[in-house]
């Protein structure tokens, strides 16, 4: 799940007001106002046509409005605006929000997450990139422009590690690392904002946080070459320093933007080299990728050829999101065997795919996954703009595909097994869900008071901690039945 797009329209109104921001009706955005009242509080001056995002407060069809700008609440596609379009076109529409207020952010998926017994949240979050962004920039690049298509035939103007290495070291002379440290506060600012918030460990702790919270670090990939390596060299970094804290709120990272956009389609084999390389560095950080969010008729036939097989293969993906259009890739059933065998999970977003790319259940590729014995989880990608939760994602599949509880049920273990929590799985075997780990072979599945060999082998691994408390928590609802 992507923070901000996991937000619903209600807060960003409720943000922006707080921020004294303005909204301009022809643009539908909020913006930052360039003068404010000399009254006590000041009001932001907004200029002729537009208003005062809390005018939203006080006129409901204006805050109808903003709702609809910020989401695909009452979206309908018309002639040149697809539900891409609006999907996409949402997060800039809100970029002036302060940065502040991800606390909150994090405070509302962790608050609607525990109240559907979703335990355990991996979040993806973009922290400040401009410094990074303008060191980038700063050096010079090899300057062949990588082709999109020129990939199973070798593209010769990919470059070498060695290049890399040397784009890395001046990087990191040149001042990268000193942004590492702020990147990590701000992760952390937003967990301890979210942790008063719900007076976390207290008497008084609200139910969210029952909710773990792990990050990615989130890069944008539609931008030049230059800015996407020092952008993901800063996360592979952050996530490094993150890892050796030995509390690492930040987990791995995950590729983000449109991957039909222009600089992600000719500029994709170009950025797997780069992470084929990072990953090399950097062996412990974990990596997540969007591939295959692509359907036919989005982009040319051959783009759909090689999207998931170079994530996985150069890109190190140990899951991929959507994934979409794997039966259009060069060799499909031997991908998908790759992807069975190799333990590669794909993220399933159903709704996401819907409005997106217009990938209904007839079209999409879920039962070709399931069948393939590729693992599989549902989530939500982007809930706030969807407007759903992952109940509403579960409901989906089920009726979508008739999958049955025990469906659900192994989705759901699949899920927490190929989450990035330190630590063995309670499995004894990676996906097989009926050889529990030797430590807690005698003990009852999900037990509230486990042997203690059992007890120390959890205690041991984050992972099969989260594991032991699914177990535990079908216990009580299978318990709970009829
Ligand atoms: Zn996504």
């Amino acid at each position: 799940m992507h923070l901000a797009g996991a937000i619903y329209a209600e807060t960003f109104i409720r943000n922006a007001a707080e921020d004294a921001l303005c909204y301009s009706p022809a643009i539908r955005s909020f913006f930052k106002p360039s003068a404010t009242t000399r009254s006590i509080p000041p009001q932001p001056v907004c200029g002729e046509g537009n208003r005062r995002a809390e005018d939203a407060f006080k006129d409901q069809k204006l805050y109808d409005a903003m709702v609809d700008d910020f989401s695909m609440r009452s979206f309908i596609p018309s002639a040149s605006i697809s539900g891409h379009d609006q999907f996409f076109a949402t997060f800039s529409r809100y970029g002036a929000l302060n940065r502040s207020h991800h606390g909150e952010w994090l405070d509302e998926v962790a608050t609607r997450a525990a109240a559907q017994n979703e335990q355990y949240l991996e979040v993806m979050e973009t922290p400040d990139f401009a410094a990074a962004a303008k060191l980038g920039y700063s050096i010079p690049w090899p300057d062949t422009v990588a082709n999109s298509l020129a990939t199973d035939t070798g593209d010769t103007s990919r470059p070498s590690k060695v290049a890399l290495a040397k784009l890395r070291d001046q990087l990191l002379a040149d001042g990268l690392r000193d942004i590492v440290s702020a990147n990590r506060q701000e992760f952390s600012d937003a967990l301890d904002l979210r942790n008063r918030i719900e007076h976390c460990n207290t008497s008084t702790a609200a139910p969210g946080c029952s909710v773990t919270v792990r990050f990615l670090y989130q890069i944008l990939r539609g931008f030049p070459p230059q800015q996407v390596f020092a952008q993901t060299l800063l996360g592979f970094e952050v996530v490094q320093a993150e890892l050796n804290s030995g509390h690492p709120n930040v987990v791995g990272i995950n590729f983000v933007m449109p991957e039909d956009g222009h600089l992600s389609m000719s500029e994709y084999h170009r950025q797997m080299v780069m992470l084929d390389y990072l990953h090399s560095v950097y062996p412990k950080v974990h990596i997540s990728l969007h591939a295959g969010e692509l359907a036919p008729s989005l982009v040319p036939p051959d783009g759909l050829r090689f999207h998931i097989r170079e994530a996985v293969e150069l890109g190190h993906a140990e899951r991929i999101g959507h994934g979409v259009d794997v039966m259009y890739e060069t060799r499909p059933n031997e991908l998908l065997k790759e992807l069975a065998v190799h333990h590669i999970m794909t993220e399933i977003n159903l709704t996401s795919n819907d409005v997106i790319l217009g990938v209904t259940k007839d079209w999409h590729p879920l039962p070709v996954y399931r069948a393939a014995g590729v693992p599989v989880a549902l989530s939500t990608d982007d809930e706030g703009v969807s407007r759903i939760d992952i109940t509403h994602e579960y409901t989906r599949a089920v009726l979508d595909f008739s999958l049955s509880y025990l469906d659900l049920k192994r989705m759901a273990r699949t899920s927490i097994e190929h989450s990035f929590l330190s630590g063995p799985s309670l499995w004894a075997q990676s996906d097989n869900f009926t050889i529990v780990n030797v430590a807690c072979k005698a003990d009852r599945l999900g037990s509230a008071n486990p042997s203690q060999a059992c007890h120390a082998f959890l205690q041991s691994s984050e992972r099969a901690q989260e594991q032991w408390q699914l177990e535990h928590r079908y216990q009580v609802f299978e318990s709970s039945l009829p």
